[in-house]
C-alpha cells in the first residue's frame, strides 16, 4: 500500500482562522485576511484561536481545508468500505473496465491471518490461478467490464481522492478505531502521517474518536472496549456514566416529557 498527500489547499491555518472569525467578528472577511497577511494576526494566535474553536460543535469552517491523496495497491475489500463515505470527500477509482491488467500474475493484497492460519500458499495458488484465467479471458476476446468478474476482494486498486478535515477527523473517528478493519485502519493511519509531516498542528486532530482531541471516549460495545489497546488510556461512556452517578449531584436516568417542557421554554440554557 502507498498513500502520499499530495497537495493541500494553501494557507490551510490561515483559511481556518479567516472562516471562524469572519462568524465572531465585526471584521469583515477582508479585514481580517488584511490582518492576517500583515502579520498583524501572529501563528500563534492563529492556532490558539483554532483550537478554542475546535473544542465547540461549530465544525462547518473544517470544510474550507481541503487535502488530495494518490493512494495506490490497496484492495477492492478497502475500495468498497472507502467509497461507502459520501460527504466532504471525492474519489476517483482505477476502473476495472478500461483497465485491462497485463501482469502475469495480479499484485493481490494478502491479509497476514491467511499466512498466520497456515494457508498463505494455498492463498497464493488460487490467486495465480484467477490471474491465469482473467488473462486467458481477455486473450479470448472477453471485455474487460466481463473477464473482472473472476477477480475477487483481494484484487489491488488506485485511488485519487479529495477530502476536507471536516470529512478527514470523522474518517479517523470511524477508521483509526480498532473496530475498523485493519487495512482502511492502516491507509487512514498513512493519511494522517502524511498530513502531519506538513501541517502537524492539523494532524493533531485526527485521531479515533476516543482520542483526547476527538469525543473522548468510546461509545462502542462494552466487550469490544475491554479487546481495545487504547481502552487502557480512554475511558468507556458506561465508565463516565458510573462516574456521574458517583460523585455528580445529580443521578443520570431517560430524559421525561417534563424534561422536554424545560428545554422548550427555556429561552437561555
Ligand atoms: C466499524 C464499522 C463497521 C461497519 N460495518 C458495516 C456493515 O456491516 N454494513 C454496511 O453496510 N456498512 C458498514 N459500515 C459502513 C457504515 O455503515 C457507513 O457506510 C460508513 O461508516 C460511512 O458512512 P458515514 O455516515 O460515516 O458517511 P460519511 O459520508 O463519511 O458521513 C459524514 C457525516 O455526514 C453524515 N451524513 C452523511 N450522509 C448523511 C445523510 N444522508 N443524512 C444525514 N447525515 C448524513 C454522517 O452521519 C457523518 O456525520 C461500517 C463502518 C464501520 C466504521
Amino acid at each position: 500500500m502507498a498513500v502520499r498527500l499530495v497537495d493541500f489547499a494553501a494557507m490551510p491555518l490561515e483559511k481556518l482562522y479567516a472562516a471562524y472569525r469572519t462568524c465572531y467578528s465585526s471584521e469583515s472577511p477582508v479585514e481580517i485576511w488584511e490582518k492576517i497577511r500583515s502579520e498583524r494576526i501572529n501563528h500563534d494566535r492563529i492556532r490558539q484561536f483554532i483550537a478554542e474553536r475546535l473544542k465547540t460543535g461549530h465544525a462547518s469552517p473544517l470544510e474550507q481545508v481541503v487535502f488530495w491523496f494518490a493512494i495506490s495497491n490497496v484492495s477492492r475489500s478497502l475500495s468498497h468500505q472507502f467509497v461507502r463515505h459520501r460527504i466532504g470527500i471525492s474519489f476517483e477509482q482505477q476502473s476495472q473496465r478500461y483497465v485491462k491488467f497485463k501482469e502475469n500474475r495480479l499484485a493481490y493484497v494478502m491479509p497476514e491471518s491467511w499466512n498466520r492460519a497456515g494457508l498463505g500458499e494455498e492463498y497464493e495458488e488460487l490467486t495465480a490461478k484467477i490471474s491465469a484465467l482473467y488473462a486467458r479471458a481477455l486473450a479470448a476476446g472477453v471485455p474487460a467490464e466481463d473477464a473482472r468478474f473472476v477477480l475477487p476482494n483481494a484484487a489491488p486498486t488506485n485511488f485519487h481522492v479529495m477530502v476536507n478535515f471536516a470529512e478527514m477527523l470523522h474518517i479517523c473517528d470511524l477508521r483509526l478505531c480498532v473496530r475498523a478493519q485493519w487495512e482502511i485502519r492502516r491507509m487512514v493511519a498513512l493519511m494522517r502521517s502524511e498530513i502531519k509531516k506538513v501541517l502537524p498542528e492539523v494532524a493533531v486532530y485526527l485521531q479515533p474518536k476516543c482520542g483526547e482531541n476527538r469525543m473522548g471516549y468510546c461509545d462502542e460495545s462494552l466487550e469490544d472496549w475491554r479487546k481495545c489497546p487504547l481502552g487502557k488510556v480512554r475511558p468507556h461512556k458506561s465508565v463516565l456514566f458510573d462516574l456521574y452517578n458517583l460523585y455528580g449531584s445529580h443521578k443520570a436516568r431517560a430524559l421525561s416529557e417534563r424534561e422536554y417542557h424545560e428545554v422548550e421554554e427555556k429561552e437561555q440554557i
